[in-house]
């Protein structure tokens, strides 16, 4: 092997961590100052906060306010280790890792490399779409949504106008749906004001699901009540219906229509991702990596996969658990449990349930068997994901954010920062 990755010496094992997402950092946390030395990676110095991703791209966050510090979350352990780096390759002859800043040897690997879009194939809507996988993908969506708005209103012609304040979201799962009503009310509430020259092209809004129901995942009262807020919001909603070209200015659907739009924002899948090097017979349903009760990759002593990128099959999840936030917080601290213990348990998942929403007061929940709507359900979707990001810091300014906002119906992040542009 090349080059080697400086890591100080250690009496204790090391286990070498890939990923600092939900999965990653709740594992870390349980060994703080255990006997293990602890070797995070992550192509990334932040841990961030997905859920609100759509907040940064529909320009109501400062991506500052849903990422935080890998370094200061764990300033407090004496047994923690950082390195920025992408990981390219396991080789598990040798326990080693290759990174682009060079080789890194481990006792034990967990692997909580998390998912990526998952664009079926199709390879003009991967260059010419936007996905909302990662805090970078927020800021282009945000970007290219202003920069596009700022092309509309410079240009004479009726339908270049209209395709570019046209925008197409394609999944009608919860990070679709959020997306397409935080759209709906910077139309409602932003554009008009800011747009005056756009006053005859208002900002139309597409939501595609191949599905014959929005948020799928959720129970048929939330499915339903979601569909009577996107008519609310004058979303243009199309179900049955999927995307088959995107050439960037023109969408063609599977039902023979075509939308003209400069924007197609892909939420409509989703797949593992995780470094080259592993068995092919150990890749499973959405490119995700097979384990065993207890996390372990199948014949591997010790490889540990968890969160978005491991596929374990139980009697409860015949195909594997949910690619959530509670299904990776709960692996980590399970496994972490784990190796603090000599009898190690198998996993079981619990399900606390579903919230999605989709503009403000409206908002679904589905909690021990229960559907809520409306207000209160928003009150809860607002409550649980302020109390869930990291860092006091964060917490106190998403609140007053979303305080302002409340009274305001302002959006207060309308800035091109860093200009977009396909690849
Ligand atoms: C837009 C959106 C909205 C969502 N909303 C919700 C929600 O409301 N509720 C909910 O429960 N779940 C939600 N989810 C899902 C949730 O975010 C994921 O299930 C969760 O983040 C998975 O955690 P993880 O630790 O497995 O992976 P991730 O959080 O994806 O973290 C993976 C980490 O690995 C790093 N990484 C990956 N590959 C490499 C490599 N080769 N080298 C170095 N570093 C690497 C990445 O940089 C990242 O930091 C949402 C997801 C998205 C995208």
């Amino acid at each position: 092997m090349n080059k080697k990755v400086y890591i100080p010496e250690s009496k204790h094992p090391r286990i070498v961590i890939v990923g600092a997402g939900f999965a990653g950092i709740h594992f870390i946390k349980k060994l703080k100052n255990k006997p293990f030395q602890i070797v995070l990676l992550d192509r990334n110095n932040f841990h961030q906060f997905p859920p609100l991703f759509y907040q940064v791209a529909t320009s109501g966050l400062e991506p500052d306010a849903i990422i935080f510090s890998i370094r200061k979350m764990f300033q407090e352990f004496n047994n923690f280790i950082f390195r920025m780096a992408e990981v390219e390759t396991i080789d598990t002859e040798n326990n080693a890792i290759q990174t682009d800043i060079g080789a890194i040897t481990y006792d034990h690997l967990i692997v909580a490399s998390g998912s990526t879009n998952n664009f079926y194939g199709m390879d003009d809507v991967q260059a010419n779409s936007i996905g909302l996988k990662t805090i970078q993908e927020s800021l282009d969506i945000r970007s290219h949504i202003l920069q596009n708005l700022e092309r509309a209103v410079n240009t004479l012609d009726l339908e270049e106008k209209q395709r570019f304040s046209t925008i197409v979201i394609v999944g009608g799962g919860p990070a679709g749906i959020e997306m397409a009503g935080a759209m709906a009310e910077f139309q409602k509430y932003i554009y008009k004001k800011d747009y005056p020259d756009l006053a005859l092209n208002p900002l139309q809004i597409f939501l595609i699901e191949a599905g014959s129901e929005v948020l799928s995942a959720m129970s048929n009262k939330s499915s339903k009540s979601t569909l009577t807020y996107l008519k609310e919001l004058d979303i243009n909603l199309r179900l049955d219906t999927a995307v088959k070209k995107y050439d960037g200015t023109q969408v063609t659907l599977s039902n023979g229509e075509t939308i003209d739009s400069e924007t197609l924002i892909w939420t409509a899948g989703v797949k593992g991702q995780f470094p080259k090097g592993l068995q092919p017979d150990l890749i499973q349903r959405g490119n995700r990596l097979k384990v065993d009760a207890f996390n372990r990759l199948e014949s591997k002593e010790n490889i540990y996969v968890i969160g978005d990128v491991a596929y374990m099959e139980t009697a409860a999840y015949p195909n594997g658990h949910p690619m959530v936030a509670p299904t990776a917080i709960q692996q980590g601290e399970h496994l972490a449990d784990n190796f603090l213990s000599t009898h190690w348990k198998p996993f079981t998942y619990y399900d606390k349930g579903a919230l999605a929403t989709i503009g403000k007061k409206k908002a679904v929940a589905d909690l021990k068997g229960k559907h809520f709507k409306g207000f209160f359900a928003w009150f809860i979707w607002s409550t649980v994901h302020l109390m869930s990001i990291s860092g006091f810091k964060n917490k106190l300014r998403v609140g007053l954010n979303w305080g302002s906002s409340y009274f305001s119906y302002d959006k207060n992040n309308r800035f091109i920062i860093r200009k977009f542009k396909r690849k």
